[in-house]
């Protein structure tokens, strides 16, 4: 029987290691997908540091972690003939696809918000020594479960440009929607990583008229402006919470914004997002996914204020399918290929340890 590699990452501090799994045959309505690329996204550094309460997901027995990805489909499951979008389906196509599974029948699922359902990341922390073993990105193989969505991937867009749409593209346009980003909006990003360098493009192209990234690296400010950021907050010239939130306020006249997003991932920066929100604001938290941290809030200033705070965690199968309509548009206009150091799937320590000590350029598995 055909087998595949997997890395299995057992606890912090451990080296993940490399072992063979069977390769079965898709079930019924599943897609298996032969993974080409899976980036190091920085939850799954927040999962590899055991931030948090994270730690509670480790299996002793080892898991396969990483969700960010993209494959061509190696076997169709019976009954799979379409993506989630209606196109025809063959082995052989390159596809991008969620990486939690919506049961479709609690309470959250039945009333639309497939995103917060209870059991959507089970799919992540099922035990990979039993069949179907591929439930992770870091792996030669994926199974690709009959609810989650999957669309394919146009010619014109690349692996590097679509890796990271089942997470952080599909995350804040999603994130976006919920918040109401609209025509005519101050958007203030805090953290211009990934998600807020993809949340500027998405922030712009739903006719935000002002979009403000923070952020202290000098080229992840470049990639926000490249993105349309209209003006920049710099950590090294603002170095106290205060000072950014005043050189928020001059930028929008005194007002503050209408939108807030947290894309950070660090409870810390919560307060001062909150206080950059205009009267009437919305606060966008995405970033700090992982329980276990508190802030300090005031619900006076909440209140008063009349701001909304929307949390949002995963997205919904519309978003992912969004995401490839955003890159495929906006191929050759944005600078959607990301910067990515490639690793071979026998180097993923090496990926991870690098990924952590430089911020700015982002380590990809490339599977060979
Ligand atoms: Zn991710
Ligand atoms: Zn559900």
């Amino acid at each position: 029987m055909a087998t595949g590699r997997a890395a299995l990452f057992f606890e912090p501090g451990k080296p993940m290691t490399l072992t063979e799994f069977p390769v079965v045959d898709p079930a019924p309505g599943s897609v298996l997908v032969r993974v080409t690329r899976a980036n190091v996204c920085g939850s799954d550094l927040h999962f590899w540091r055991g931030d948090g309460r994270l730690g509670r997901w480790n299996r002793q027995d080892g898991a396969i972690i990483g969700h960010e990805m993209t494959g061509v489909v190696h076997a169709l499951g019976d009954g799979v003939v379409t993506d989630f979008a209606g196109a025809p389906l063959a082995v052989g196509d390159r596809v991008v696809y969620q990486y939690f599974a919506p049961c479709g029948r609690c309470r959250a699922c039945l009333r639309g918000m497939t995103p917060a359902c209870p059991a959507a990341l089970g799919r992540m922390f099922t035990d990979p020594h039993q069949p179907p073993h591929f439930n992770g990105a870091f792996a030669d193989y994926y199974h690709v479960s009959p609810r989650m969505a999957l669309f394919k991937v146009p010619d014109t867009v690349t692996d590097t440009m679509v890796a990271g749409a089942n997470c952080a593209l599909a995350q804040v346009i999603y994130g976006l929607e919920r918040v109401g980003v609209g025509f005519g909006d101050t958007v203030v990003i805090q953290g211009a990583g990934g998600l807020g360098a993809y949340a500027t493009a998405v922030a712009k192209e739903r006719g935000a008229h002002q979009v403000i990234v923070i952020d202290g690296l000098d080229d992840r400010l470049a990639l926000a402006r490249a993105m349309g950021a209209d003006a920049t907050v710099d950590l090294r010239e603002h170095a106290r919470p205060e000072d950014r939130v005043a050189a928020v306020r001059t930028l929008t006249n005194g007002w503050g914004a209408d939108v807030v997003c947290e894309l950070v991932g660090f409870s810390e920066v919560i307060p001062e997002g909150l206080r950059m929100l205009a009267v009437g604001g919305r606060y966008l938290e995405i970033g700090t996914f992982y329980p276990g941290h508190s802030i300090d809030l005031d619900p006076g200033r909440l209140v008063a204020a009349n701001h909304r705070i929307e949390a949002v965690m995963l997205y919904d199968a519309a978003s992912l399918g969004a995401a490839v309509d955003f890159l495929a548009r906006n191929a050759g206009r944005l600078p959607l290929d990301q910067v990515l150091a490639d690793y071979p799937l026998d180097q993923i320590n090496e990926a991870f340890l690098d990924q952590l000590s430089n911020r700015s350029t982002r380590a990809s598995i490339v599977m060979t």
